[in-house]
């Protein structure tokens, strides 16, 4: 397995999956596991995306699948990207206030779904986070708290309605030097609905694809028992999990407080930054999951809600057919959005009223 992006070499241990573990755990025990009736494993595991990318084909499992869906993921990050110097994304940002770039469709596609959500989200999230992230150097080894006036300087920076799109020419430009585009927040969403598509064009009858705790389920077990996905306890280890959330297919998108962040001071920083003052948001939230069809969508989502905070960030939820939410607060209160079927199983949180 190589390691493919910049950051991933750099990351401390809290970074690695235990989390992941944990999900194949549950995965595999709720799945009754019958003889395979192939030689592939009911699972594989790579690192990419910055994360450890599990998919489980169980019963089904196929050597071709698991290659065609890892492919498919490797693709993405080499296209998408901010860390690799020849990805499209790279590409974009060193052209930024220079010229236009044209780009492959998916990567086109993905910022223009990404560019919708900054929109419906006042621009809560926003794919032109480049900037702050590198200034707060979040991904590296030596992140560090930055002044006002460097904040200041690259907030004008951060604006989705600087990004211009050219679906004609399939070209995107970023009209101010100095602006950068990050997909950090739905890319992964985005490689799970494709690994999804996969399958379902080999006319596989179940699959969970994991990438780095956000999860997708797609078809019914053997057992034909709800897929169950445990929900990360943003305050505890990886694999800690608050409760279960169980449903059909679905996918499961967190952003948390626990993802990234480093200590300064006393003080944690997080990796989900506030495009408004320039700082990780701060709204109460310790993480928000979000409950959709597509992976893509929720990845986003997950972002902008927990941006936008719990009131708004719940009206946004509810204005979207089918997409619901769990939100744990600082306080270790839960809410959940109607529709939902997650059962709290750790003591220390509580499920609160709306
Ligand atoms: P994770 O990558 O841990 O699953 P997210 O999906 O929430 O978590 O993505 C967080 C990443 O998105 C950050 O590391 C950063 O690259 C980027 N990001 C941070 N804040 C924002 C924002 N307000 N809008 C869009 N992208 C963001
Ligand atoms: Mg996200």
């Amino acid at each position: 397995m190589s390691k493919t992006t910049a950051s991933g070499r750099n990351r401390p241990f809290s970074f690695l999956s235990l989390r992941v573990i944990a999900v194949v755990a549950l995965a595999l025990a709720a799945c009754s596991r019958p003889a395979p009736l192939t030689q592939a494993d009911p699972f594989r595991v790579e690192f990419a995306l910055d994360t450890i990318c599990v998919v489980f084909l169980y019963d089904q499992a196929n050597d071709e699948v698991y290659d065609a869906i890892f492919a498919r993921i490797h693709e993405i990050e080499r296209r998408m990207s901010a860390y690799l110097p020849d990805s499209d994304i790279s590409r974009i940002n060193a052209a930024a206030g220079i010229a236009p770039v044209r780009v492959y469709e998916d990567v086109f596609d993905v910022i223009e779904r990404a560019v919708h959500f900054a929109e419906i989200s006042g621009g809560a999230f926003d794919p032109a986070i480049g900037p702050l992230v590198s200034l707060w150097a979040i991904m590296a080894d030596d992140p560090r708290v930055p002044s006002p006036e460097e904040i200041a300087a690259v907030l004008p920076l951060v604006n989705w309605r600087d990004i211009e799109l050219d679906r004609q020419q399939r070209a995107v430009f970023l009209r101010r030097p100095g602006m950068a585009l990050n997909l950090g927040a739905i890319a992964k969403g985005y490689a799970a609905d494709e690994a999804m598509a996969i399958v379902r064009e080999a006319r596989l009858e179940r699959a969970l694809v994991d990438l780095g705790g956000d999860v997708m389920t797609f078809g019914v077990k053997l057992d034909r028992t709800p897929w169950r996905i445990g929900i990360q306890n943003p305050l505890g280890e990886r694999g800690d999990f608050i409760g279960v959330l169980s449903g059909w297919d679905m996918a499961v998108l967190t952003s948390g407080v626990n993802e990234r962040f480093f200590e300064r001071d006393g003080v944690r920083y997080h990796h989900l930054f506030s495009p408004f003052d320039g700082h990780p948001a701060r709204t109460g939230l310790l993480s928000v999951t979000i409950i959709s069809g597509s992976a893509t969508d929720g990845d986003a989502l997950s972002t902008a809600v927990f941006v936008l905070g719990y009131e708004r960030g719940r009206a946004l939820i509810e204005s979207i057919e089918g997409a619901g939410a769990i939100f744990v607060f600082e306080d270790r209160s839960v809410r959940v959005t109607g529709g939902v079927d997650f059962v709290l199983v750790d003591p220390e949180f509580r499920l609160a009223a709306d």
